[in-house]
């Protein structure tokens, strides 16, 4: 009979990070390991029965968790409370499930949300618990800082291998574009393409004045089944570009522009916030681990997302 020595389990599978896991592991498949990819339509991971449910059906070696009530900087400061106990209850129910089916190692997606706002940057691993994050972003951060102290606490207790990763903003094909509720990238990108289309002007929300690093969804794919083969730490590793690498969001705009060769006006609403001025990690401990990664260069992976979203209009969120 055929037998795979690692199944793993991915969460949240049909968003931005987990369909760019499943494109690796079909471009390079392996026979001794089983990768299984599960949404929201599978299980609910609030409720405790559905989710021990979904374990037993599956029975992995491996969890990849990127399950979360997840949005853009205006959705998370409007919705506190959905994304404080949406967060806490499925991260219990996955980390005890993992637990109690015995599962070698689980990888949860934290958020460079999680971060204290009057830090120093770069930030690193160590600061995750320093002080209070953002208010804007309270709710979510708080529910992912809770995985560090879940992780640490079935490891101090039971011996479980359960860490987490800290990613920064991310993108790419299969990515929320919802205008209203989704990150920065997607919108912007989805924008664009209805400015181009409409012959109007790109509005970009806030001065574009802050500042991000920004990563394609495919390098943060190859980094996340790295640390679920590889990364023995229970502490968090921040999976990230360089600070070098930080950009504004006016200086975004501009490459989504010309990646989606949209040459019209761009209208800055400055009534909008701007959230918090910077957030930079440091990927001193990424890059001690992995001198040699390479990040596909940013307005190939624009290009990348762009003809995505323009061939898959219809089907995209
Ligand atoms: P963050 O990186 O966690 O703060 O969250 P976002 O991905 O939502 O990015 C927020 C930053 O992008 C803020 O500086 C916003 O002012 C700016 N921004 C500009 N246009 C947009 C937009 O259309 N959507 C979102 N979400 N943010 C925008």
């Amino acid at each position: 009979m055929f037998r795979t020595n690692m199944k793993v389990l991915v969460t949240g599978g049909s968003g931005l990070i987990g369909q760019a896991i499943r494109m690796e592991v079909e471009e390079n498949p392996k026979t001794d390991e089983e990768w299984v990819f599960v949404g929201s339509k599978e299980a609910d991971l609030r409720d405790a029965k559905q989710t021990k449910a979904l374990f037993e059906k599956h029975r992995p070696t491996h969890v990849i968790h990127l399950a979360a009530e997840m949005g853009g900087m205006f959705r998370i400061s409007t919705h506190t409370v959905e994304f404080l106990r949406n967060n806490l209850l499925i991260n219990d129910n996955v980390l005890y499930n993992c637990y109690a089916m015995d599962v070698k190692k689980c990888v949860t997606a934290l958020t460079s949300a999680i971060f204290p706002c009057d830090s120093i940057f770069p930030v690193d691993e160590s600061n995750v618990h320093d002080g209070p994050p953002h208010e804007s972003v309270s709710g979510y951060s708080w529910s992912k800082r809770m995985v560090d102290v879940q992780n640490l606490a079935y490891n101090k207790q039971h011996g479980c291998k359960f860490t987490s990763v800290v990613p920064i903003n991310c993108f790419g094909p299969y990515d929320n574009f919802n205008l209203k509720d989704g990150n920065v990238m997607p919108a912007l990108i989805h924008k664009a393409y209805l400015a181009k289309k409409n012959g109007e002007a790109l509005p970009v929300w806030g001065t574009g004045s802050s500042r991000r690093q920004f990563m394609y969804s495919r390098d943060l794919a190859r980094l996340m089944m790295w640390t679920v083969k590889e990364y023995d730490e229970i502490d968090p590793i921040i999976l990230a570009v360089g600070p070098e690498d930080e950009i504004s969001i006016k200086e975004a705009t501009e490459l989504v522009a010309e990646a989606m060769d949209f040459q019209g006006e761009i209208a800055y609403d400055t009534t909008k916030s701007d959230g918090q001025f910077r957030k930079t990690c440091s990927n001193e401990k990424l890059r001690k681990y992995l001198p040699d990664f390479e990040f596909t260069p940013m307005k190939e992976a624009l290009k990348a997302t762009c003809d995505w979203l323009s061939q898959h209009y219809e089907e995209a969120r």
